[in-house]
């Protein structure tokens, strides 16, 4: 048996797209077939059916509606397929035998540019990773807003800047070259932390001249400057097999990417993924949602490029401490603008996507719809010019001379495109009356020649006595003329029967033939004029994207300026003054988070570390004190003030630190092979390995993960080490349980010790939350064993058991031992009875034993008990 052609040319074109589910265009149906199809049924819960298809058995078959289509790759897409879709390239009709298909586009999670597909407040990222002997060079690419950044890494510590950097902006999907293979560590984080699709390509695949003709192109365009590429080989690389990538995906020409940006990893804050997600940046830990993250708190922006904009702030903080004072004196001036800052929020609401709306059209898929609801978009930008307007600060009046009022193309969309147009274009009605002469012509001929059909009706009614005579319309008929049986006798000659109904005739008449080509072919006229019209604007508006893009950056930066002085406004935060004093002072600090969380009021505190007396600050008090919040929130405010916001504190003085590395929690990666504490162990040595001693450090209970002795001793040299200024002597906070560590003050230079209070009364326990110099006396753990609900009996035992430690004076290590050794003795109670007591018993059946027989066992079982 042979194959059906229409199946051989299926099985040609995914020969050649073996990775992708192939999406095959047959009529209104997007089909798959074979194992493509099992896939896609179980992953988009559609029914798997068959096709003949020349073979003895059907193929596997399962299909989609092209119209409805977005929703079904979506989904595909978010879970890491590529999906390729394959069109019809003529119309079936008009073809002679098998009619001609194409791949048109190829859908993978890094590429996708449709806003529908996409979480409107992230970016989408393509990471391009080249490795070589000398250098990586990186690009990150997000082909539904034009943005596309590039950098370039060398050194020792290369491994570890490259798992920052695509931690910060966490792909959706990687190519890298083989030799990338040799960063077993990258492998590993890219596999267990980042789960994004990776592709595997070789070295010419992103330096051969296919490569280079891509960045020419990208380059002879006006709007970008090839002079970002000089003497940044290795960026250049990873920029080229980028956008070979997305070329070959999209089959487009890239007129969407209109910024490159070069970029060094040592511009802003380094920050890892661990401290990301400890930190709880942009999403909490547990479930990664935005509720609970700062993002959370910070962001009030109203429009989807500033909800993009304000993450990427909070992922990449500054260096600079001049370009965080631009953004800082810009939220302080509309810290203290109340009534500006409404009427920007007014503005910035009307505001749309227009980044991904013009990547659209760019790519010459933006609808009629569109169109409108981007003139609706950029008609409030003269308002906010505006409000802006009479504005001091550096950052602002940039901003204003940024945005380009584009009324030309608010105009020209407004005076072209019809108020309420369809989505699609095919049935016309999307060019405005007014706008060309020709098309009104041919409307009105439309228009005329239909009212004259509409007089037939009463005409015919009156000519042939038919009083239930009624013109009407389908398409496969065109015009007719419907008859009730009743008066079928009256029908004249001349009217041509054309279809039986049951209550009726239809005809048609050589009159109404003729005004229907006129109508049909004014209306085909119309609508291909249309298309063509619409087609122009939409060139125009795409010829326009650098005006727009640069405009739609400029509002997505007040949208998020405006955002962080209403927030610090509302939540009453304070401007930190940034300095290089080498001081983090911070009066009466919070958690910008946590006091969002809580019912009770937060207690604020404060922090001092500096580069002398206070580099470590040894963190103690009992279990649930707060030692974490207190630690993090630091950080957290830390991190806020090298955004540009103002941060939750009475006053904040900021020295830069140039990151921030955290070991918190017990965050077990079982998933990647490895154990609790060697997860601790790894993170502990990837801060000593790479902390400066202008990093912050925060070492939450460091050593828990084993035992006692091991984990203090290691606790212990950690300290030792971080504090050195010799070795690191970075600011550290360190919060611990082992309180023999906080000897160290006397003997280790910058440590101090701090400790957060709590009053004790019985097994009662109170948390006064504040912290407070000098070390703690007791954990409290067993109080919070209470409090949190451990059984009664198994708190006393423990409070027996530490009374017992405490007096016998007996090292922790010895007393677990002795007390275990003590239990096992009560336990092993029934077990140390005579074991042939035990097996008597068990041959006993108790229902046949008489009662002299019973009592006789009895007294041998005692005898036995008694002797042993
Ligand atoms: P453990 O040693 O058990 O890990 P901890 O000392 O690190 O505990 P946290 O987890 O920081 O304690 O705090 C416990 C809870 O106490 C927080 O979830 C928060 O609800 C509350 N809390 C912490 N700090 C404050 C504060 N300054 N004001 C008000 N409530 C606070």
């Amino acid at each position: 048996m042979a194959l059906s052609p229409m199946m051989q040319q299926y099985l040609n074109i995914k020969e050649q797209h073996k990775d992708a589910l192939l999406f095959y265009r047959l009529g209104d149906f997007y089909e798959m077939f074979f194992d493509d199809a099992k896939t896609a049924s179980r992953e988009l819960e559609l029914v798997l059916t068959g096709r003949d298809c020349g073979l003895e058995e059907r193929a596997p078959m399962c299909g989609v509606p092209y119209h409805s289509c977005d929703a079904y790759i979506s989904r595909l897409v978010a879970r890491g397929y590529k999906v390729a879709i394959c069109e019809q390239m003529a119309d079936p009709s008009s073809c002679k035998g098998i009619v001609p298909r194409e791949i048109t586009r190829i859908i993978t999670p890094g590429t996708v540019t449709d806003g529908n597909m996409l979480d409107e407040s992230c970016n989408n990222y393509l990471a391009c990773v080249f490795s070589s002997d000398n250098g990586v060079g990186l690009c990150f690419l997000d082909a539904s807003t034009g943005v596309c950044e590039i950098t370039q890494l060398s050194g020792e510590d290369v491994e570890a800047r490259l798992i920052s950097e695509v931690g910060r902006y966490l792909p959706k999907e990687i190519i890298i070259n083989y030799a990338v293979a040799s960063f077993s560590s990258f492998g590993f984080f890219l596999k267990n932390k980042v789960g994004c699709l990776v592709e595997q390509k070789d070295d010419g695949y992103f330096n051969d001249d296919v490569a280079s003709c891509f960045i020419d192109s990208l380059f002879s365009r006006q709007s970008i400057s090839k002079e970002v590429l000089e003497g940044r080989e290795y960026a250049s690389v990873a920029l080229g097999g980028s956008l070979r990538y997305l070329s070959e995906n999209q089959k487009n020409d890239l007129q969407n990417i209109t910024t490159v940006l070069y970029y060094s990893d040592q511009q802003y804050m380094q920050l890892d993924l661990n401290a990301r997600r400890n930190l709880e940046l942009t999403g909490n830990i547990r479930t990664r949602d935005k509720r609970g993250s700062l993002l959370w708190v910070l962001d009030r922006t109203r429009t989807p490029m500033g909800k993009r904009m304000i993450r990427s702030w909070i992922e990449q903080p500054l260096l600079s401490p001049a370009q965080i004072c631009k953004r800082q004196n810009a939220v302080a001036e509309l810290y203290s603008d109340p009534v500006l800052c409404d009427d920007l929020f007014d503005s910035l609401t009307k505001i749309y996507d227009i980044e991904r709306i013009m990547t659209k059209v760019v790519c010459g898929s933006a609808n009629p719809r569109e169109l409108v609801s981007l003139a609706y978009a950029l008609s409030s930008v003269p308002a906010l010019k505006q409000e802006i307007l009479s504005c001091n600060s550096e950052l602002l009046c940039t901003i204003y001379e940024d945005m380009d009022e584009l009324s030309d193309v608010v105009s020209l969309i407004n005076e072209a495109i019809a108020e309420n147009p369809p989505l699609v274009l095919k049935d016309g009605g999307v060019i405005r009356k007014g706008y060309n002469a020709d098309l009104d012509l041919l409307l009105d001929d439309r228009a005329f020649t239909e009212s004259v059909i509409s007089k037939i009706e009463a005409e015919e009614k009156l000519k042939t006595g038919i009083k239930t005579l009624k013109v009407g319309y389908n398409r496969v008929f065109g015009y007719y003329i419907e008859v009730s049986n009743s008066f079928k006798d009256l029908v004249p000659e001349h009217y041509i029967r054309k279809q039986t109904l049951t209550n009726g005739e239809r005809y048609i008449t050589e009159e109404l033939k003729e005004l229907e080509g006129k109508v049909l072919g004014a209306k085909q006229r119309a609508v291909q004029l249309e298309y063509e019209l619409f087609n122009a604007v939409r060139t125009h508006v795409a010829a326009q994207y650098g005006r727009i893009q640069s405009t739609a950056r400029a509002i997505a930066k007040i949208d998020v300026l405006r955002s962080l002085a209403d927030v610090a406004r509302k939540n009453n935060y304070c401007m930190p003054t940034i300095g290089t004093s080498g001081r983090i002072n911070i009066k009466d600090g919070r958690h910008p988070v946590v006091e969002k969380m809580i019912d009770a009021p937060f207690v604020p505190n404060d922090t001092l570390l500096d580069s002398g007396e206070n580099r470590c600050s040894i963190i103690t008090g009992p279990n649930m004190a707060g030692k974490s919040t207190f630690m993090r929130q630091t950080a957290l405010i830390v991190i806020m003030a090298q955004i540009g916001s103002f941060v939750p504190a009475a006053s904040a003085e900021i020295d830069i630190v140039d990151a921030v590395y955290t070991r918190v929690g017990a965050s077990d990666d079982l998933a990647g092979g490895q154990s609790t504490f060697m997860v601790e162990m790894s993170e502990v040595a990837y801060i000593l390995n790479n902390a400066t001693k202008d990093s912050l450090l925060v070492f939450d209970e460091i050593g828990r993960g084993t035992s006692t002795y091991d984990g203090m001793s290691i606790a212990r040299a950690v300290l030792e080490f971080v504090s050195d200024k010799k070795r690191i002597g970075a600011k550290t906070l360190f919060a611990t349980h082992y309180h023999e560590l906080t000897e160290l003050e006397d003997m280790l230079d910058g440590v101090k010790n701090y400790n957060i209070a709590a009053k004790k009364r019985g097994y009662n326990i109170t948390f006064l939350r504040r912290i407070v110099r000098g070390g703690a006396d007791d954990s409290y753990g067993i109080e919070v064993a209470k409090l949190a609900g451990v059984p009664d009996s198994v708190v006393k035992r423990a409070k027996d058991i530490l009374t017992s430690i405490v007096k016998k004076d007996i090292s922790f290590k010895n007393t677990e031992i002795s007390e275990s050794n003590e239990d096992d003795m009560q336990i092993s109670f029934v077990d140390t009875r005579n074991d042939g007591i035990i097996e008597r018993l068990s041959t006993i059946d108790v229902n046949t034993l008489t009662p002299i027989e019973a009592l006789s066992v009895l007294y041998e079982l005692c005898k036995e008990a008694k002797k042993s």
